[in-house]
């Protein structure tokens, strides 16, 4: 590091190579990489609210637990005092699981974040218009709702969130229950045990039909028999209330910390509307279709209490991400259910998920969902996004009409039907969010600077040979050449110039790779560099 740079800006290294300049571990580059990202001030300190603003453009919320630690250093009273140097930013980027780089860097799931964001803003701006089918009444309770309520929140596998509307209203969970207590079955007995009780075929009759499979069980895990079978497995042996905790406390974990309730009015209102679920009750009584020992009043009252909780959409969006992640919640980054069982949860999602319109869901949408009375959905992107959209209207199968709305809109924008990936990007015209813009483009200047900052002239070769224009800037106007003047390599300087590479080229901050080179006092790298173009440049450099 050179006598210019200011002390705040020095790292300790691991090391002192022959020259007398301190030698960077890989990892110690890498974060100085990412601090150079950032204005620094004189001081060569950076400031801790550039840090939050890009943090929170990537979808990383001020409450997410992963950063606590790092958000409270961060947000340090004082704003001089809490101006960070390079060790101070290294210590903070190492204070959890790699989420704040990872974030900065763009390299989370949805890279284009802030794109996302606005595609969802303007969905719910045209849902709000959407005044089409009525609030579920035969719970009377539930008929009371405001009809207009809307919310939508997102959650990704790596815990970028954004919600908007009456994303922090509670709601009652209703067939939105099924799943977790499907999922908490399994977890506890295994698949097979599970599904000596209950089936896994769409059931193609009303979700409160009075009817079973051949064998006697129910049809699936996502109908009220279904539903109530599974309650009846959950933790069969424990009192009532044992039985609801246990139940209260996994949706508290999949909420990752957010509000989890119970609505008291519901459940009475449910239990005393509730002649068909006991008549579901009884039938499958008579069928021997209980595991031995169930108790058909403790199990059905036990499923009207899973059907009470309440839960807003930025809970049940953070549900629906850690049944995306394959049973791993993503703000916490704790295991909840097997992957294996995650799969079959979302498999019978996908067939039988929606009502009576499971069918056109899967063909038009393409995606596991749960919808419920209350007029809540649950969408499940594998592998990027959990969705929850509150809206109480409901259609005539019981689906919530904008909920429904919502997910054809957003499959109609972007590829997250099973099957779009048949059909190239171009084709359908659909985005895919896990795709950078210009990706291609993206790939070539960070494996460029990369191997410029390194001095590897060999991959600096390599990278060019693709066709990548040598002098192509990073999302801070950085070029491979800024990287290899700010590091001294004076080869790859010659190479990148020889290349037709800019030396003029100015990042966002003003500076050129001469500025960059003389700042870290590489004196021949400078000289190089500011030298008549023709020394060293073909005639194509500007
Ligand atoms: N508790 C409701 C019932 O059993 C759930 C209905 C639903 O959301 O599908 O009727």
């Amino acid at each position: 590091m050179s006598k210019t740079q200011p002390a705040s800006a020095r790292v300790r290294s691991v090391g002192v190579s022959d020259s007398g300049a301190p030698v960077l571990s890989d990892k110690q580059r890498s974060y100085k990489a990412l601090f150079d990202s950032f204005t620094q001030d004189s001081e060569g300190r950076i400031s801790p609210f550039e840090v939050l603003t890009r943090l929170r453009r990537a979808g990383i919320c001020a409450d997410d637990r992963r950063i606590q630690d790092a958000w409270s250093a961060l947000d340090t009273p004082g704003q001089e005092s809490g101006r960070l140097d390079l060790d101070r930013f290294i210590a903070i980027c190492q204070r959890n699981s790699g989420i704040i780089s990872r974030a900065i860097r763009g390299e989370l799931v949805v890279p284009d974040f802030p794109r996302f964001v606005q595609d969802i803003e303007s969905i719910y701006q045209e849902l709000l218009n959407e005044r089409s089918g009525a609030v579920a009444n035969y719970i009377p309770q539930l008929g009371r709702v405001d009809p207009e309520r809307l919310a939508i929140a997102v959650c990704t596998t790596d815990g970028q969130r954004f919600s908007v509307g009456d994303h922090s209203v509670n709601f009652c969970l209703q067939s939105v229950c099924k799943p977790i207590n499907y999922l908490l079955a399994l977890e506890e007995h295994g698949a097979p045990t599970v599904h000596r009780h209950v089936g896994c075929e769409p059931s193609g009759v009303r979700f409160n039909e009075l009817s079973l499979s051949d064998k006697g069980i129910p049809r699936n895990p996502m109908i009220n028999s279904g539903a109530i079978m599974c309650s009846s497995l959950i933790r069969p042996a424990d009192n009532m209330a044992d039985r609801f905790d246990y139940v209260a406390d996994a949706w508290r974990r999949l909420a990752s910390g957010g509000r989890i309730g119970f609505n008291n009015a519901v459940y009475l209102s449910e239990r005393d509307s509730a002649d068909r679920n006991f008549a579901l009750g009884y039938f499958m009584r008579e069928k021997k279709a209980f595991p031995s020992g169930a108790d058909l009043l403790h199990t059905l009252e036990f499923y009207f209490q899973c059907c009470s909780i309440e839960i807003d959409a930025d809970s049940l969006a953070a549900t629906a991400a850690a049944l995306a992640t394959g049973g791993v919640a993503p703000l916490t980054e704790t295991r909840l259910f097997s992957t294996d069982n995650v799969k079959k949860c979302l498999s019978l999602m996908s067939s039988c998920g929606m009502y009576d319109y499971s069918g056109e869901f899967a063909f038009h949408i393409g995606l596991p969902a749960k919808s419920g009375v209350a007029g809540a959905l649950l969408i499940v992107v594998p592998q990027i996004l959990g969705i929850a959209v509150w809206s109480p209207r409901l259609d005539e199968v019981g689906n919530s009409v904008r909920g429904i709305k919502f997910a054809r809109m957003l499959t109609e924008k972007y590829n997250f039907h099973a099957y779009d990936g048949l059909v190239s990007g171009d084709e359908s015209g659909k985005r895919d969010p896990r795709r950078r813009k210009n990706e291609t483009t993206a790939d070539g200047v960070v494996r460029l600077c990369w191997a410029a900052s390194q001095g590897d002239l060999d991959d600096v070769r390599g990278t060019i040979a693709t066709g990548i224009d040598p002098s192509t800037s990073d999302y801070d106007g950085r070029t491979a050449l800024h990287l290899a003047a700010s590091e001294g390599q004076l080869e790859v300087v010659r190479y990148l110039l020889q290349q037709g590479a800019n030396p003029h080229a100015r990042d966002r901050w003003g500076g050129t790779p001469a500025t960059d080179a003389d700042r870290e006092g590489h004196t021949a790298v400078a000289r190089l560099l500011t030298r008549a173009p023709a020394d060293d440049k073909p005639a194509a450099v500007s």
